[in-house]
């Protein structure tokens, strides 16, 4: 019998939104006294993120959910300024429409007995969903998309802010965050953390995290085993779940058979993969860069490249001259792809990728090393974590950042080393990438370690509806 009925809100991004639903998947499957509605919050500018979000919450006809009314989205000046403390302020302006969905469409009832609200369960940049459940006398959970790692950078923010009390400069010194064996150097912050409004915003996010009952982490502990233990012994902080790997159901995708029966052609293990999540767009002279540096390596590769929207010319025009007549044999070049196909592929060897979390749990879970290329978000300190702290990739950069600076290219040079590099048969990382495939299946197999932190998490909400 339902009695418990979990309130999901996630921020309306394509890589957050897809592992959340999937935790709820996994809640529904294993525990059926728990019900779930999820509370749609429109993304003010981004209409492809709107379609993922009404797909995936409407993917599983168990899950219930609610659009809230569409709000006015800050004034621009301020996503100029800092586009995570504008869509935090975003979302703060749901919080009443939030609760008033919560009394009046979730938990009444017009046929007897309205379900307990077991809870709020709320993704990072809706952290101001605490004041709703606190208003209401709900628990709240957090719903960590990316790792136990940077989540360690983020609960560090406001003690960082008493001690220091103002935003990231290059010239500070490494900071000493629980979970990072490593002193984390300044330069492998998230861009955001060097603005006053986004690290304040970034500051206020880690105290709401500290006020939740919980913190659910995507990963598993066998992969972020130091960062995990430092958490969940750290008695300031609410009890951690880590319950990944959550990985997006495969999608079809146009053109998907015609890159898997190319991939299908060569020979195992011999294929390097490189994309860059939805927004990984280069400029011309660094897609330049990355042709010559894949020409002169002479290995295969599989390369989705993602035109910046200045771009309008073909790719014929922006690689080099008979770039893709000399490599043709070797190599193909393609705009989206169906990366978890491409990582289970036996052809693939290895993933220049730009380290966002989804991508890394998609590459640990197929036993595919990486190259480190990180762009945007939390992606620095991912691939600091990825090379420096669990030797699952080959270094090629972990301080890149998007910038308009046209001076900031990565060289053909640097690409290449790092791509032999990586696919030198004796390279510890292929062993490691491997192994951690294996750790990541268990975890999620009766037994496991994300399936008994699930059955840990399902038995504290329920005992948390009692308490409240
Ligand atoms: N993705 C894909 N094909 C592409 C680019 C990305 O299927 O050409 C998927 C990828 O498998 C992953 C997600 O999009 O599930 C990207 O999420 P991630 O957190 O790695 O990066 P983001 O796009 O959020 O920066």
């Amino acid at each position: 019998m339902k009695n418990a009925e979990l309130l999901f809100v996630p921020a309306p991004m394509v890589g957050h939104i897809v592992s959340m639903v999937e935790l709820a998947k996994l809640l529904l499957d294993r525990d059926d006294r728990l019900s779930i509605t999820v509370l749609v919050i429109k993304h003010p500018a981004d209409p492809i993120a709107n379609t993922v979000v009404q797909n995936v919450v409407s993917s599983d006809a168990r899950i219930r959910h609610v659009d809230l009314p569409e709000m006015e989205p800050p004034p621009e000046e301020m996503a100029v300024k800092s586009p995570e403390n504008y869509f935090a302020t975003y979302i703060k302006s749901y919080r009443s429409h939030a609760k008033h969905a919560i009394v009046n469409s979730v938990l009444s009832s017009d046929s007897g007995e309205a379900p307990a609200l077991a809870g709020i369960v709320f993704d990072f940049f809706c952290s101001s969903m605490v004041d709703v459940a606190n208003d209401l006398g709900a628990p709240s959970y957090l719903f960590y998309a990316s790792g136990a790692g940077f989540l360690g950078i983020n609960l560090y923010y406001p003690i960082r802010e008493i001690l220091v009390g103002r935003e990231y400069t290059l010239l500070d010194p490494d900071s000493v965050v629980s979970t990072f064996a490593t002193p984390v150097p300044a330069r492998v912050m998230p861009t955001a953390a060097f603005n006053d409004d986004g690290y304040r915003s970034f500051v206020e996010h880690g105290k709401k995290f500290r006020e939740t009952k919980g913190m659910i982490i995507n990963t598993f502990a066998e992969l972020e085993a130091y960062a995990v233990k430092a958490l969940e012994s750290d008695p300031d902080l609410p009890p951690v779940y880590t319950v990944g790997p959550l990985l997006a159901p495969q999608k079809e995708h146009a053109g998907k058979e015609e890159i898997i029966n190319w991939l299908s052609e060569q020979p195992p293990s011999s294929v390097v993969f490189l994309c860059f999540g939805s927004q990984g767009a280069f400029e011309a002279p660094q897609i330049h860069q990355i042709a010559t540096a894949l020409e002169r390596s002479g290995h295969r590769f599989l390369w989705s490249i993602r035109w910046p929207s200045s771009l309008t010319i073909s790719e014929n025009q922006i690689l080099p001259a008979g770039f893709l007549e000399r490599t043709k044999l070797r190599g193909k070049v393609c705009g989206w792809t169906p990366q978890m196909e491409v990582l289970a592929h036996r052809a693939t060897a290895a993933f220049l990728s730009h380290c966002g979390w989804n991508s890394t749990l998609e590459s640990m879970w197929h036993g595919v090393p990486m190259v480190t290329w990180p762009i945007y978000a939390e992606q620095q300190a991912n691939a600091f974590q990825l090379v420096k702290e669990l030797g699952l990739a080959v270094e090629l950069r972990v301080d890149y950042r998007r910038t308009q600076d046209s001076e900031n290219v990565v060289m053909a040079e640097e690409i290449e080393k790092a791509i032999e590099s990586v696919m030198e048969a004796e390279n510890p990382v292929r062993k490691r990438a491997k192994e951690m495939g294996e750790m990541s299946r268990k975890a999620l197999k009766e037994g496991g370690s994300s399936f008994i932190s699930l059955q840990h998490l399902i038995e504290d909400i329920i005992h948390n509806i009692k308490l409240c």
